[in-house]
């Protein structure tokens, strides 16, 4: 077994169960080098993992070596993200359907938490629902777009180690942020200690049991070096246990994008969209991306961590 590279660890136990019955699963595909072009959100290179571990007990699959905290956010503080915000509209969207569930769930809406929040999309939405707009957000770019764009304030810094007011909120969004962390329990129980009791975390992640992972097989578009864990039922459920939350609804999560925005994830596809008319029409026509590749879990915050 080779010494982790400068800036990785390797993992004792489970991050999602926290079971010791770990062993290594299969070798990665990614060097031991990664840079900000890695974690962008619109990075089109897919089929890359870290060497990665399973879980003998919950089948959390995980990045061993993982690159340290200290070293994903200071990464994450530097990215700028520009083709972000293209897709506003479409990212609009797929936010309205969480927002709607969580109102159906706690009807009486007030302060909403919103953890990676990027350039504050979700927020803004949710603020014209009548939500009261709180969130943070590690990249200090996204940060400024959210203030100047949306008239967001975010808080700039990882969420685990953040100095926040407990017992406060009454929702706690994280949409594709969990698979993101190198310490997801440490994210979980943070969202805990901020909800107040009976408060709901509705939480976004890739599903690697997912009916497309199977048949995209190496080539799945999760499989991404900014991914440090792929997620199933089992251990997103042994995860929001141990952090004190009780599952309340679960679906399949599907995300809409423009076509142009599809098309410009194929190296070959990109040619055509140099024709500018082709591209602003392209830009309009929405789809629904029924892949099901995703959990949409809500959780309710049984008792204080
Ligand atoms: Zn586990």
């Amino acid at each position: 077994m080779t010494e982790p590279a400068r800036g990785f660890i390797r993992q004792r136990s489970c991050p999602a169960c926290g079971s010791g019955r770990i062993r290594p699963h299969r070798e990665g595909t990614v060097s031991g080098r990664l840079t900000h072009d890695d974690i962008k959100i619109t990075d089109s290179r897919y089929g890359l993992t870290w060497d990665l571990s399973l879980c003998l007990e919950c089948g959390h699959l995980f990045a061993d070596p993982c690159p340290t905290p200290e070293f994903i956010f200071s990464l994450y503080g530097g990215v700028e993200d520009p083709l972000y915000e293209d897709e506003a509209e479409g990212r609009a969207r797929n936010f309205l359907g969480i927002l709607k569930q969580l109102e159906s769930l706690a009807p009486g809406k007030g302060p909403l938490f919103d953890v990676g929040a990027a350039t504050g999309i979700l927020l803004d939405l949710a603020r014209s629902r009548g939500w009261q707009p709180d969130g943070i957000e590690p990249s200090a770019w996204a940060v400024r777009v959210a203030g100047a764009k949306y008239g967001i304030t975010l808080r700039q810094g990882p969420f685990e180690s953040a100095a926040l007011p407990r017992d406060r909120y009454a929702a706690v969004t994280m949409v594709d942020i969990i698979e993101h962390t190198p310490i997801p329990f440490e994210a979980v129980n943070k969202a805990g200690q901020i909800l107040r009791p009976g408060g709901l975390l509705a939480l976004v992640t890739p599903d690697i049991h997912s009916a497309s992972a199977r048949i995209a097989g190496r080539g799945w578009w999760h499989l991404r070096p900014a991914h440090l864990a792929y997620f199933s039922r089992a251990s997103l459920a042994a995860l929001l246990g141990r952090a004190g939350f009780s599952i309340v609804r679960e679906r399949r999560y599907s995300w809409t994008f423009s076509l142009h925005y599809l098309m410009s994830r194929k190296r070959a596809s990109r040619l055509l969209l140099g024709n500018r008319q082709l591209a602003s029409f392209l830009k309009r026509v929405r789809i629904k991306l029924a892949l099901g590749d995703s959990f949409e879990v809500y959780a309710v915050k049984e008792k204080s961590a």
